[in-house]
């Protein structure tokens, strides 16, 4: 099995991180994204699958032909599915009922059986309860990527080391990370990994303005950047570990991503426009010079059928009415 996870460990790792060069009301900026999108399944999430499975069967938490069954919102139902057929598991995914199409196909495609749940059933945390009742019936492997610190470790000693050499390689600490919360593992684990080289690196957790789930505790309102904000804030989302919360509006975030696209031909999912904004938003908080660094989780291709293909009026009060993307290099 150690082969099996050897042979394709460059499918998943050495992602570029991008240097995006930009105006801020009117000055000159930088900012530090990594494209996740370059991993094997297309997210940031295979990172967390490799992570947990090599784990599970070092630990001997799964023996070969265990089913696994995970709920998730779309990234890492696709992650799992993808090293589930890869390494020869049946795969359940419980999801709920309002995400993409193209998320349930792309994990239909990699071989999965997708459970949709609806909000009566119980939406985002009905698919959890049924993925645990699924464990208890038939014994099946949890990844459980809200509750496993495993998906902290796997961006401690993947992502986050990865990014700290990029940057080594051309002389930059960084001095703060922006990321949107879905599970938390990212920001978390970022976080920490960004504090070994600087103890007082800023670590902003960020959620949807119309959706503030980190702030209030609980469920409200509705959102369009998919994968983040799900219902409730995760037990390995620490908040008092973390910065303040930043939070950007959801029509912002997409017409960020589409600027992405349009101005720099960088084709990336609506949750990296809102990593975007809350970068720019640290700068705001620490000095315009200031080394941030964020995530673009995944690319656009899965929100081709959503409100990404659709057009919104710029508003005064959006981030990306006062951006102006120049330009952007990538380091390996
Ligand atoms: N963006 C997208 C598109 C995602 O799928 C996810 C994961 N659900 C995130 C951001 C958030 O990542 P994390 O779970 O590590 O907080």
């Amino acid at each position: 099995m150690t082969d099996k996870f050897e042979k394709i460990r460059k499918m998943i790792s050495e992602t570029p991180l991008l240097e995006i060069e930009f105006k801020y009301k009117g000055s000159v900026r930088r900012l530090f994204a990594k494209a996740e999108y370059y991993n094997l399944s297309g997210s940031v999430k295979d990172r967390v699958a490799y992570y947990i499975m090599k784990r599970a069967y070092e630990t001997g938490a799964i023996k070969p032909g265990d089913t696994i069954a995970e709920a998730t919102s779309g990234n890492t139902g696709i992650a799992f599915s993808a090293m589930a057929a890869y390494l020869g598991h049946p795969m359940v995914v419980f999801m709920p009922d309002w995400m993409s199409v193209e998320r349930i196909n792309l994990m239909k495609s990699f071989g999965a059986e997708v459970c949709l749940v609806s909000r009566e059933e119980g939406g985002f945390l009905g698919s959890i309860a049924m993925s645990e009742e699924l464990a208890r019936e038939r014994g099946a492997f949890l990844p459980g990527q809200f509750s496993n610190y495993d998906n902290v470790l796997a961006h401690i000693e993947d992502t986050g080391r990865e990014i700290l050499r990029q940057l080594s390689d051309i002389g930059v600490v960084p001095d703060g990370v922006v990321a949107g919360v879905g599970t938390g593992g990212t920001i978390m684990g970022l976080s920490k990994s960004f504090k070994s080289v600087n103890p007082n690196c800023r670590a902003y957790p960020l959620e949807p303005l119309n959706s503030p789930t980190l702030s209030t505790g609980y469920k409200t309102g509705s959102h369009r950047i998919a994968g983040i904000s799900d219902e409730f804030v995760p037990s390995i989302c620490r908040l008092d570990e973390l910065d303040d919360v930043v939070s950007v509006d959801d029509i912002d975030s997409i017409i960020m991503a589409q600027m992405l696209s349009r101005r720099l031909g960088i084709g990336v999912g609506i949750s990296s426009g809102a990593n975007f904004l809350g970068a720019v938003k640290a700068q705001e908080m620490l000095g315009e010079k200031a080394n941030i660094v964020t995530v673009f989780a995944d690319d656009n291709k899965k929100y081709l059928s959503t409100d990404y293909a659709s057009e919104f009026e710029p508003r005064e009060c959006y981030i990306s009415s006062d951006i102006e993307l120049i330009g952007y290099r990538a380091y390996r």
